[in-house]
């Protein structure tokens, strides 16, 4: 098959890098020259160029780019595909992305590939990274099924767990396990921060170790990609933090109250309920 990718940044590439290794022939669409002149070397695409008139021949493309970029991309791709042309996207928020990109094609299905790594850009692209994780398909009632067919195919045939659900329900399920940690984990950065004694705020630093790392991981992670979720998916990260702050206060009522045994129970239960999530 002939796939087109816009954008050879880490998803990009790598997706490049996997459906290349299946035998379709790559095209890239990059902003820069000197990106699609690496991308060609390093074998992540067959073809590279800067024009999106290049992707003409494709039969799928990937969209790849930043969530702003998505639905832009689509409209200005359209005037150069093929009637019967595949569009999907890889943006790690749904509804707005779907409702902005299908009345310029039609023909266009969500999806979001749950993998990637804190690094950014081509350099960072690896074989394999979306095997053994989610793929989410999240058509319309209105996508045309052999479209959504063909998304479905090339995601597990790259190895992933496929999942199709609404463009809302994902981007609801999302707040949950990935944008909401980012604000509670970037809250406890600061939260550190706030320690009055300046003595004591460089012990905690010194004394952090692997349950710091832990915690303070997504919250410390790229600062785009935090404004990315709480931008595009408002609605969902303002739920899920009211949620958790009524939890929050829950918790602290239950230490002040000195509920012990109502605390452990608690307690217990997160222990009994985490691995229903990993
Ligand atoms: P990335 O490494 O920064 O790559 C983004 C690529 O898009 C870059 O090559 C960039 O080109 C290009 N680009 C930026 N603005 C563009 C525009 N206006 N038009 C065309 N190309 C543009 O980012 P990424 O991590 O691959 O993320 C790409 C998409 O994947 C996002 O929609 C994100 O939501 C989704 N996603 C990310 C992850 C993750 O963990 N990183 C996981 C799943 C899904 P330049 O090199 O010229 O800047």
């Amino acid at each position: 098959m002939k796939i087109g990718i816009v954008g050879l940044g880490l998803i990009g590439a790598s997706l490049g890098l996997d459906l290349r290794q299946q035998g379709h022939e790559v095209y890239g669409v990059a902003r820069r020259i000197d990106t699609c002149t690496t991308a060609v070397m390093q074998g992540m695409v067959d073809h590279a160029a800067i024009a999106l008139d290049s992707l003409s021949p494709v039969e799928v493309v990937i969209v790849c780019t930043p969530i702003a970029a998505i639905a832009p991309t689509v409209a200005a791709l359209a005037p150069h595909l093929q009637p019967q042309a595949v569009v999907t996207d890889v943006g790690s928020v749904k509804a707005s992305v779907v409702a902005a990109a299908t009345p310029h094609w039609p023909r266009f299905v969500g999806g979001h590939p749950m993998a990637g790594k804190s690094e950014a850009g081509l350099g960072a692209a690896e074989a394999g990274l979306f095997r053994q994780r989610a793929y989410v398909i999240t058509p319309l009632e209105t996508t045309p099924t052999d479209a959504v067919e063909t998304v479905q195919a090339l995601a597990q045939s790259l190895g992933s767990s496929l999942y199709t659900c609404s463009p809302a329900d994902h981007d609801r399920a999302v707040a949950w396990i990935s944008h909401l940690p980012v604000m509670v984990s970037g809250s406890l950065i600061q939260a550190c921060l706030q320690e009055p004694d300046p003595t004591v705020r460089q012990l905690a630093a010194q004394f952090a170790s692997s349950g710091f790392r832990d915690t303070s991981r997504v919250g410390g992670g790229n600062p785009e990609l935090g404004v990315m979720m709480a931008r595009y998916n408002q609605a969902e990260v303002l739920r899920s933090l009211h949620t958790y702050q009524t939890q929050l206060s829950q918790l602290q009522g239950l230490i002040e109250g000195e509920q012990w045994d109502a605390l452990l129970a608690l307690l217990a239960a997160n222990q009994q309920a985490r691995p229903q999530f990993l």
